[in-house]
C-alpha cells in the first residue's frame, strides 16, 4: 500500500516511520509513505502557504493554489489514489474504516491541514473523503494522518508476526478484548487466573469470551450493540449471568 502525505511540517513524520512495526513494514515492502511538502509547490516568491481569510476573523487559512499544485503532482507520479483531509469536521476514524481502507485501497494521499485550515475549494473540489480522528481540536493534521496510516498498516497482509493478532483485537469483533496476563504468575499480591495456566483450550477461550464481555459491559456497554453472538458463546454468556449483553446484542440486531 502507499500513503503519500501532504503536509508543511514532513519532519513531524520522521520518528514514527522510524520504529517497530512500521519501520519493519516499509522495510519488507509491505507499505511506501512519501512525505510531500506543501510549501514546495507555494507560487510566489514569499512562498506563502497562508492567508487572511475573506471576510475577516481570526487566524490564517491554507491557501489552495500550492495544496492543488501537491496534489496534481502527487497524482502525476501515480495515477489515482483517494484524497482524504484529516479534518475535525469528518467522519470519525474507527477500526472499522481502518479495516475497510486497508482491504479495499491502495493509494492514500493524506492532507494535513494547519492554522485555521485549508481553502473551502480544495475540499469541495479534490478531497474524496474528510476524516477526524477525534471529537477534538489538533494545531495539525500530521498526527491525526499517522494515527490513521498506524491503524491500517497494522491490518495489512505480513505486518503483524501472526496473521490472527489483528483479527483478536479489541474492536475487530465490536467489544473490549479480555485482559492478559504474563510472567511472574504472582505480582503485587495478585496471581494470574488458574485457568490461564491449565493448558485446558476450550477453558481459556470460555474465560476469555466471559473476562471481555464483562469488560465491554463494564466499560464500554455501547460497543455490545456491534458484537454478534455465536449460539455455543451465548450458551456459555448465559451461565455466567450475562443475560444482559445478549440482550444488548439482541437489540441492535432487531433494530
Ligand atoms: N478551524 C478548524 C475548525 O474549527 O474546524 C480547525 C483547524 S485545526 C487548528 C488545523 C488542522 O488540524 C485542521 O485543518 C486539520 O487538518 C487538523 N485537525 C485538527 N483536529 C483534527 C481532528 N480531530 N482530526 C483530524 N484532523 C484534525
Amino acid at each position: 500500500m502507499r500513503f503519500d502525505v501532504l503536509t508543511i511540517f514532513p519532519d513531524l513524520l520522521e520518528s514514527p516511520l522510524h520504529e517497530g512495526i512500521i519501520r519493519r513494514a516499509i522495510q519488507d515492502g509491505h507499505v511506501e509513505i512519501n512525505a510531500h511538502n506543501i510549501r514546495d509547490y507555494a507560487v510566489d516568491k514569499h512562498a506563502m502557504i497562508d492567508d487572511r481569510p475573506f471576510g475577516g476573523g481570526e487566524g490564517m487559512v491554507m491557501k489552495p493554489e500550492p495544496i492543488a499544485a501537491a496534489l496534481a503532482q502527487v497524482e502525476k507520479l501515480k495515477q489515482g489514489g483517494k484524497v482524504i483531509f484529516l479534518s475535525p469536521q469528518g467522519r470519525q476514524f474507527d477500526q472499522a474504516m481502518a479495516e475497510r481502507l486497508a482491504t479495499e485501497e491502495e493509494h492514500l494521499i493524506l492532507l494535513c491541514g494547519r492554522y485555521e485550515g485549508i481553502d473551502e475549494r480544495i475540499r469541495t473540489n479534490l478531497v474524496h473523503e474528510e476524516i477526524s480522528i477525534g471529537d477534538f481540536i489538533l494545531t495539525g493534521g500530521e498526527l491525526a494522518a499517522m494515527v490513521m496510516m498506524d491503524a491500517i498498516i497494522r491490518l495489512l497482509p505480513g505486518v503483524l508476526g501472526h496473521p490472527d493478532s489483528a483479527s483478536q483485537d479489541t474492536f475487530s469483533r465490536g467489544g473490549l478484548k479480555y485482559p492478559q496476563y504474563t510472567r511472574p504468575r504472582s505480582f503485587s499480591g495478585q496471581d494470574v487466573p488458574e485457568v490461564l495456566l491449565s493448558g485446558d483450550h476450550n477453558a481459556i477461550e470460555e474465560f476469555r469470551l466471559v473476562a471481555g464481555v464483562r469488560q465491554t459491559l463494564e466499560r464500554r456497554p455501547d460497543l455490545l450493540g456491534k458484537v454478534c453472538f455465536t449460539k455455543k458463546e451465548k450458551k456459555v454468556l448465559r451461565q455466567h449471568g450475562l443475560e444482559q449483553a445478549i440482550e444488548l446484542a439482541n437489540q441492535a440486531i432487531d433494530g
